[in-house]
């Protein structure tokens, strides 16, 4: 109000000007108390998912119930470190992230509150619930992919053929630290046990033809350019790659060797994206309106289409011709909590074993 007066000193026109600020400012920057069914139609989504067909779902979201999304995009770990440093103040009511390691992450440090829904816990198979405090939406298988001239198929039909001497120089992998790699780590564990996990890892390590760098693709490009014979990619990478714009790299994917891990004994390890609602939600019920949304058929359909990934619901039909073309394979059933509990123990081999 000092302000107001100091302006009414000039001219009308500021003066004018400056009642129509004074009008229309609580809507712009301090929303007044609004009546309390008109209130809190938001969600605010913390979201590590960056795809432009996101938007479209957000918006269908926004149509069928009146809730607006607020949308932070930030990389995984981005966005854990932002929950960590806004504590209690924190705005989100929703956080997305990739992968169980860092789902369990969020929920070691308390970053989740539970969220008790019928829709959730019959639509979302219980393999991929946590405690109720993050749910699966979207699987991913990870795979190996090989140079057909330099490795035969029956060579890599096992995660365990990565350590046999006989790949000796020829395996690509990203750093052991990365969360894909300890979440296959922690299926290892879960399924062999830590002595024959570490064993591995260490055969893994003395295979590699080179030092760890870069993302899944990457190590993709690497069997192309013919620096590694033997690559391990979450299967999204493979199929981004497959259906890339650019020629050359469709043509180079399309030759690689493709194997479904473990198909004569646990199946293909099974990773997920998920969520959950925040600790701190200002808006905990239209947060858990929007998962329960993101459980929905169509949503489903749309969060899978969107990475080239598979729904967690059963029965949705997916449309992605170069994802289906892979071919049916039998995946590992270990419930994501599983994947979780052997984060550490999955960390602590991995540095003894120096997978950097
Ligand atoms: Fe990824």
């Amino acid at each position: 109000m000092q302000s107001y007066a100091f302006r009414l000193k000039f001219s009308r026109r500021v003066l004018g000007a400056a009642a129509i600020v004074a009008l229309i400012a609580p809507f712009l920057l301090h929303s007044p108390p609004l009546p309390a069914q008109t209130r809190d139609r938001v969600v605010n989504l913390y979201s590590a998912r960056h795809y432009s067909s996101d938007q479209d779902l957000y918006d269908s979201f926004t149509r069928q119930t009146g809730i607006k999304i607020n949308q932070i995009q930030a990389g995984d770990e981005a966005l854990l470190e932002r929950l960590r440093s806004e504590g209690k103040a924190s705005p989100a009511d929703v956080v997305l992230l990739a992968d169980a390691a860092r789902l369990w992450k969020a929920q070691s440090e308390g970053l989740f509150q539970p969220t008790r829904s019928e829709v959730l816990k019959t639509m979302i198979p219980p393999t991929y619930q946590a405690d109720q405090l993050w749910f699966g939406f979207t699987t991913r298988a990870r795979i190996i992919v090989f140079d057909p001239a330099r490795v035969k198929p029956g060579q890599v039909q096992r995660y365990e053929d990565l350590a046999s001497a006989a790949l000796k120089g020829m395996v690509c992998t990203r750093s052991g630290t990365h969360p894909y790699m300890l979440s296959l780590l922690a299926s290892i564990i879960a399924h062999q046990g830590e002595q024959k996990a570490e064993a591995w890892a260490k055969g893994v390590v003395a295979n590699l033809a080179r030092s760890p760098r870069g993302g899944d693709t990457d190590q993709i490009k690497g069997v192309i350019s013919g620096e590694c014979a033997v690559a391990l990619t979450n299967s999204y990478y493979l199929v981004r790659m497959l259906k890339s714009p650019k020629a050359e790299e469709r043509e180079a994917a399309a030759k690689l060797g493709m194997v479904w891990p473990n198909q004569a004994s646990t199946g293909t390890h099974i990773n997920v994206s998920g969520g959950g609602v925040a600790r701190y939600a200002p808006h905990p019920e239209e947060a858990r309106k929007f998962l329960e949304f993101l459980a929905s058929p169509s949503a489903q359909a749309q969060l899978a289409n969107g990475n080239n990934e598979w729904p967690v619901v059963r029965n949705v039909q997916i449309n992605n011709p170069e994802l289906t073309q892979l071919g049916p394979f039998k995946s590992e059933q270990l419930p994501v909590s599983v994947i979780g509990k052997h984060q550490g123990l999955a960390a602590r081999i991995i540095d003894r074993s120096g997978w950097r």
